[in-house]
């Protein structure tokens, strides 16, 4: 039976720890259809800071420097880094 699309998208992230990854990435690298099946699910996850750290910055997959929101799995053993 096929993962579902948030089990992919974890799964992805926890394999690529500590690298963080724009919805447009995650889509390419975890091989989904549409960037709509992505967004949720990175949105879901941001409400769990303590598993997941979402905020803008540079995403390992892209090669330009833009910064775009990016979502990664959440160090937790390290302190958060305020402002
Ligand atoms: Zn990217």
């Amino acid at each position: 039976m096929a993962a579902s699309v948030p089990q992919q998208v974890i799964a992805f992230l926890r394999n690529n720890e500590p690298a963080a990854f724009c919805d447009d990435c995650i889509q390419k690298k975890v091989g989904l259809k549409n960037r709509r099946q992505v967004a949720p699910v990175t949105l879901t996850l941001s409400l769990f800071p303590n598993e997941f750290h979402r905020a803008e910055g540079d995403c390992s997959g892209c090669s330009s420097h833009v910064a775009k929101l990016v979502i990664k799995v959440a160090q937790v053993s390290l302190p958060v880094q305020a402002g």
